[in-house]
C-alpha cells in the first residue's frame, strides 16, 4: 500500500514520472498560487499523555484547491521538495503554527509539534530563521517541537546531527517522526541529538494481539526507558491498542482513537469539551 512511509517517494515517481515535465511544472504553479491564495490551512491532531490528558497537538498542512478539493500532504509535500517550494511552505506553516499556539494556549494546550522537512537543512538560514518566527510570534522554543521523519534521514546525517543540536540548544524538543519505518533506526538514536520518538503507526496496529508489533514496540519502549527519550505512539484507534501501550510504558498516544485531525476552530471546541470530562471526575 502507498500509504506505508517512504512509499510515497516511490509511488510518486513510478505512477507520476510518465506524466512528464508538463505535470511537474503545472504543480509547480498550482503550489504557487496556493501560497498567494492561501489555499493551505492547518489541521491540529491532539496528542493525549498516558493518563488521558491532552498534552499536545500536532499541526498537519491540508491543500484545500478551489476545483480538485483536498489534496492530502502525502501528494504534494514530495512534490514541493523538489521543486524547493517547501522552504516557503515551510515558513508558512511554522509561522501558523505559532500564531495558532497563543490561542491553544487559552484553551490548556501547551505545544505544537511542527513536520520539518529535511530540505529545509540546506539553509545556510535554517536555524536563525526557525528562531526568528519564534520571536516574531513570542513563542518559547519549549513550547515547539520539531518532527523529522526518519525514512529521510539518509544523507547528511552528521550535518543534520549538527543543526539538530542548534534547535535543541534553543530549547526545542525535537521528535523522529514514524521511528521504525526506516532502515538505521538505531544508528540515528545514536547519533541524533533527539528527545521524542514517535513509533510508526505500522507497528501499533493490533499490538494487543500482534505479536509481531507488540515485540518490536516493546523493544523500542525498553530501549529508551533509560536514557530519557519520549515515546509517543501513532495512529492509535482502539481501546485495547491504547490499553496495551499505556501498560507497557508508553508515554503519549496520538490517533483517530482520541480525535482525527481537525481545523482550530473545531479541535478547540474539542478541547473544551475534553476538558469539562476532566473536570467531572
Ligand atoms: P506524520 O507526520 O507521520 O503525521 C501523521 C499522519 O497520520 C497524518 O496524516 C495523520 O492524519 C495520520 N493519522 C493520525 N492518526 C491516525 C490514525 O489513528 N489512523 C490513521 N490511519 N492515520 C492517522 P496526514 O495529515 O495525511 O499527513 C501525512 C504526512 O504528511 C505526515 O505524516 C507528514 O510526514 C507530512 N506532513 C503533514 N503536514 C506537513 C507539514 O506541515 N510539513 C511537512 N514537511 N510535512 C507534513
Ligand atoms: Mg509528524
Ligand atoms: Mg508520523
Ligand atoms: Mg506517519
Amino acid at each position: 500500500e502507498a500509504k506505508k512511509r517512504g512509499g510515497n517517494f516511490v509511488c510518486w515517481y513510478s505512477s507520476r514520472l510518465d506524466e512528464g515535465l508538463g505535470y511537474k511544472v503545472a504543480l509547480r504553479t498550482k503550489i504557487q498560487e496556493a501560497l498567494a491564495q492561501e489555499q493551505f490551512e492547518l489541521f491540529y491532531q491532539p496528542i493525549m499523555t498516558d493518563k488521558g490528558k491532552v498534552s499536545g497537538v500536532e499541526a498537519l498542512i491540508r491543500w484545500q484547491h478551489p476545483t480538485k478539493g483536498y489534496v492530502s500532504p502525502g501528494d504534494f509535500i514530495p512534490i514541493a521538495e523538489r521543486t524547493g517550494q517547501i522552504i516557503q511552505i515551510s515558513e508558512w506553516v511554522l509561522k501558523k503554527a505559532c500564531h495558532d499556539l497563543t490561542q491553544l494556549k487559552q484553551y490548556g494546550i501547551k505545544s505544537v509539534s511542527v513536520n520539518f522537512s529535511p530540505i529545509q537543512f540546506y539553509r545556510d538560514d535554517f536555524v536563525s530563521k526557525t528562531k526568528a518566527i519564534l520571536e516574531q510570534f513570542d513563542i518559547q522554543p519549549g513550547e515547539i517541537t520539531v518532527e523529522i521523519t526518519e525514512n529521510v534521514l539518509v544523507n547528511d546525517t552528521q550535518r543534520i546531527a549538527e543543526l539538530l543540536q542548534q534547535l535543541r540548544d534553543l530549547g526545542m524538543d525535537v521528535a523522529i517522526d514514524d521511528f521504525g519505518s526506516g532502515f538505521a533506526s538505531l544508528r540515528y538514536l545514536n547519533v541524533l541529538p533527539v528527545n521524542k520518538l514517535k513509533i510508526d503507526r505500522s507497528f501499533i496496529e493490533d499490538i494487543d494481539q500482534n505479536a509481531h508489533n507488540a515485540a518490536i514496540t516493546c523493544g523500542i519502549l525498553n530501549m529508551v526507558a533509560d536514557i530519557g527519550i519520549e515515546t509517543v505512539a501513532e495512529g492509535v484507534e482502539t481501546e485495547a491498542e491504547c490499553k496495551y501501550l499505556v501498560e507497557h510504558g508508553c508515554h503519549f498516544m496520538q490517533g483517530f482513537l482520541f480525535c482525527k485531525p481537525k481545523p482550530l476552530d473545531e479541535l478547540l471546541k474539542w478541547a473544551e469539551r475534553q476538558h469539562s470530562f476532566e473536570n467531572e471526575d
